[in-house]
């Protein structure tokens, strides 16, 4: 896979494409803005206008090279499209996603390098991480929502930049998570999320340009899964 549209022009909401394939419910286009998800992050949703109609786009499905924009309706558009991104979606998993870099952050320095095992950032606000946590007092997460909302009111700066995967494998707590780093680009390449002096790792995900665009969060419940998991649930704030 090239790098993401989206991640070249993360502020690129409407644009042309060509559908090149087509089936019932389901297009294949020229180009996309819409981010197809990975990493327990929920893909983009919004809308397709066609000539004579227009569908809600419910998510995307990659079938090899192909990133198929799954229509709510039954029909088969062809042609020049418009493609509209639905911006407050993609600013709602944005912004959860990026403060579970924050959250991540924290939980890797407070608890001595503990890898996240899952996550997930769904479309209605809310999102989990599960990490790798065997012996620890569950208030001591639910502290760190404290620690991650003075991120967020500070507003620190998030940039992704590209380095060599080769380097970056070497780099500790560079590819930190055991489930969620993107694969590198064709031309060895990784894509690094790097929140100004709290965080840096590897991410194929949707990510704010700073902290500060995000809602407060709280976390909204701490389980444990397993002898080894601590599941972090968290959600906007009021
Ligand atoms: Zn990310």
């Amino acid at each position: 896979m090239a790098i993401y549209l989206c991640h070249e022009q993360p502020d690129l909401y409407e644009h042309e494409a060509t559908v090149i394939e087509s089936r019932p419910g389901a297009v294949v286009l020229s180009r996309t803005a819409f981010h197809p998800g990975g990493g327990g992050q929920v893909s983009d949703v919004g809308t397709i206008e066609w000539n004579g109609g227009a569908g809600a786009v419910t998510g995307i499905e990659i079938e090899g090279d192909r990133w198929w924009h799954m229509l709510a309706t039954d029909d088969t558009p062809s042609g020049d499209v418009r493609v509209v991104v639905d911006a407050d979606h993609r600013l709602r998993v944005a912004s959860l996603h990026t403060t579970s870099h924050v959250l991540n952050a924290f939980v890797f320095s407070e608890f001595h390098g503990a890898l996240v095992t899952g996550a997930q950032i769904n479309g209605d606000g809310t999102g989990r991480m599960d990490f790798d946590l065997p012996d620890v007092d569950n208030d001591r997460l639910r502290a760190l929502a404290d620690p991650v909302n003075d991120v967020i009111k500070r507003g620190v700066a998030v940039r992704s930049v590209y380095v060599d995967a080769a380097d970056a494998a070497i780099t500790a707590g560079l590819v930190r998570s055991m489930s969620v780093a993107p694969p590198p680009t064709p031309d060895g390449k990784l894509r690094i999320i790097d929140i100004d002096g709290i965080d840096r790792q590897a991410c194929g995900g949707t990510h704010l340009a700073n902290t500060g665009h995000s809602r407060p969060i709280a976390i909204t419940k701490v389980e444990n899964k397993g002898r080894h998991n601590r599941r972090v649930r968290f959600a906007f704030a009021g």
